[in-house]
C-alpha cells in the first residue's frame, strides 16, 4: 500500500516559540506609530508640560467616548435579535476554542499528541482499510503517514532591544531537537497503551522524519572574526547531522538509511543525534533568516558580508549533499520584525536560484539545483506571490511548492484548481508535478478543529482527480524529499 506524506507540518510545546517577541510584536502592530512615538516622546518632557499634554488628550477621550456610546447603540440591536447574536458570538466562541485546542496540544508531550492524533485517525479509518482518498466511487487507501515535523530556530540576536531587566538571549534549538526527539521516542514506546487492542496495537500509523530548523543569523563561520557570546558554527552544525548524505547515492539509500533509525530506542542523548537523524532544513525568514542578503537591508558592510557568505556556504551545502530546504513563503507567520516580512518573499529566491557566477568564460547559476520547497504557495492573500512561486517551480527543476495551512478552508481547493486552469496544459502538468500536500498541524489548530478534519476535506474535494491528489501526496513529495 502506498505511503501518504504530510510535508509541512510542526510539533512543538509552549517553551520552544519566543513568546514574548510575539506578545511585543502584536502590541507594537495594533497601536499606531505615532502614538508609540508620542509615549517615547513625552516620558522626556517635564511635569508641567506632561499635565498640559494629558489635558489637551482628554478633550478627544472626551469625544472618543460619545463615539463609542453612539457606535454601541447600533451594535446593541443586533446583540438583542437571536440570529445575529448567534453569528456574532459563534464565531467569537469558535476561535477561542481553536485557541485553546491548540494550547492543549502544545502542553501536552509531543510523543502525546502523536498518539492522539493516531487515535483520532484509527477512528475514522479503520473500517477502511487506511486513510481513503475519494473521487466519485474511486477511492485510493494509504495505510502509513509519513510526517517531517519542521523545527524552527526561534534563538533572537536583537534581545538587546528589549527594555526588560531579563532578557531572552539564547534559545537553543537542541533544547527543541531534544523535546521533539523524546516526543518521537514516546510515541513509539506509549502508544500500545492507548491503541486499540491495547497492548497488542497494529503497526505504527506514522513515520516521522523531522527537518532541522537553522537561521544562519545564528551563528558563525570559523573564518568570522570572533564576537561576543558563545559562538556557534554552521559548519559544526551542518557536518554534525548532514554529513553522511553525501554517500547517498541513490534515493533508495536515503530513504532506507533514514528509515532505519529506530526512535523507540533514542537514549535522550542528544549527542547521539548524527547523519540521516533529520530528512532536511527548514529556514523561516519571519524570524530574521535573509534567503539572500543585500547591501541596501544592512547599516553595516561586514555585517551584510557576513550574512551573505553563511547563506552561499548554506546553499553550497545543501547541493553538494543533496538536502532538502523547505522555507516559510506567504506573508503571514511569527513575525518578529516587520522588515523581515521581505525576506518571506519568492523574489527573494529567485535572486538565489538566478546567482550567476562567471566559470571559465561562461556564465552559471551555482544555486539553480538548489532542492527547495517554497511552503504555503506563497500564502492565500499575495497572488503575485503565487504567481511567482509557479513562476519558479515552472523554471526549476528542483523547486516545489507546498499547500500547508491553505486547506483549513475547504474551498481553498477548487480557487486552486481556477489558479492551475488558467495555465497550458504542459505548463499545468509541470505544476501538478511540483505541488505537495502540507497540513502545517498544529499551527492549522488556529482555523480547524482537528487533524482529521483538515485530512478530509482534502480526501474529498472534487477540485483534484484521484491521480492528482496522489501527486499532491506521495509522488511529488517522494520526488522532493529526494525518496525516489
Ligand atoms: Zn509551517
Amino acid at each position: 500500500m502506498p505511503v501518504f506524506f504530510d510535508a509541512h507540518c510542526h510539533m512543538m510545546n509552549l517553551s520552544h516559540p519566543n513568546l514574548t517577541a510575539m506578545i511585543k510584536r502584536t502590541f507594537k502592530d495594533t497601536m499606531p506609530k505615532w502614538v508609540l512615538m508620542l509615549f517615547d516622546k513625552v516620558n522626556t518632557f517635564n511635569v508641567v508640560i506632561k499635565i498640559i499634554i494629558w489635558l489637551l488628550l482628554f478633550l478627544p477621550l472626551l469625544f472618543m467616548t460619545i463615539l463609542l456610546a453612539l457606535l454601541s447603540l447600533i451594535i446593541i440591536p443586533f446583540l438583542i435579535i437571536p440570529a445575529s447574536r448567534k453569528a456574532i458570538f459563534g464565531k467569537f466562541r469558535e476561535k477561542v476554542a481553536n485557541i485553546m485546542n491548540l494550547l492543549a496540544v502544545m502542553e501536552t508531550d509531543i510523543g502525546d499528541c502523536m498518539i492522539q492524533l493516531e487515535e483520532e485517525l484509527r477512528k475514522i479509518y479503520d473500517s477502511k482499510g487506511g486513510l481513503t482518498l475519494n473521487e466519485g466511487n474511486r477511492v485510493k487507501v494509504y495505510d502509513k503517514i509519513v510526517m517531517t515535523p519542521l523545527i524552527m530556530d526561534f534563538g533572537l540576536k536583537n534581545y538587546q532591544n528589549s527594555k526588560s531587566p531579563y532578557k531572552v538571549r539564547w534559545k537553543p534549538i537542541v533544547a527543541q531537537v531534544e523535546d521533539l526527539c523524546l516526543g518521537i521516542r514516546d510515541y513509539y514506546r506509549y502508544r500500545a497503551d492507548y491503541i486499540k487492542p491495547a497492548g497488542n496495537p497494529p503497526p505504527p500509523l506514522f513515520e516521522i522524519h523531522p527537518f532541522m530548523g537553522l537561521n544562519t543569523r545564528n551563528y558563525q563561520l570559523k573564518s568570522f572574526p570572533p564576537g561576543d557570546g558563545r559562538p556557534s558554527f554552521l559548519e559544526d552544525l551542518l557536518d554534525k547531522n548532514f554529513s553522511d548524505f553525501e554517500n547517498d547515492t541513490t534515493p533508495e539509500i536515503r530513504y532506507r538509511k533514514l528509515s532505519e533509525r529506530d526512535w523507540s530506542e533514542f537514549n535522550g542523548n542528544i549527542e547521539s543525534i548524527g547523519s540521516h537523524d533529520f530528512a532536511g532544513i527548514k529556514v523561516y525568514p519571519p524570524l530574521g533568516f535573509n534567503p539572500w542578503p543585500e547591501q541596501e537591508e544592512y547599516d553595516n558592510e561586514e555585517e551584510w558580508r557576513q550574512e551573505w557568505q553563511k547563506v552561499c556556504y548554506l546553499y553550497d551545502f545543501c547541493i553538494k549533499h543533496n538536502i532538502p530546504v523547505t522555507a516559510h513563503c506567504s506573508d503571514g507567520g511569527f513575525l518578529v520584525d516587520k522588515k523581515y516580512r521581505n525576506y518571506s518573499s519568492p523574489q527573494k529566491w529567485a535572486k538565489v536560484l538566478g546567482f550567476v557566477v562567471k566559470q571559465e568564460d561562461r556564465e552559471v547559476e551555482i544555486y539553480k539545483r538548489l532542492r527547495l520547497n517554497l511552503g504555503h504557495f506563497g500564502g492565500a492573500g499575495r497572488d503575485d506571490w503565487r504567481d511567482k512561486v509557479a513562476e519558479l517551480a515552472l523554471a526549476y527543476e528542483n523547486v516545489y511548492t507546498d499547500i500547508s495551512y491553505q486547506g483549513v478552508d475547504e474551498k481553498i481547493y477548487g480557487k486552486m484548481k481556477q489558479f492551475l486552469d488558467r495555465f497550458s496544459a504542459a505548463e499545468r502538468k509541470v505544476l501538478t508535478e511540483k505541488i505537495i500536500f502540507g497540513s502545517d498541524f498544529m499551527i492549522n489548530l488556529q482555523d480547524i478543529e482537528t487533524y482529521g478534519k483538515y485530512l478530509e476535506y482534502f480526501a474529498n474535494t472534487d477540485a483534484f482527480t484521484l491521480d492528482e491528489k496522489h501527486l499532491l501526496c506521495h509522488v511529488n513529495a517522494m520526488r522532493y524529499l529526494y525518496f525516489a
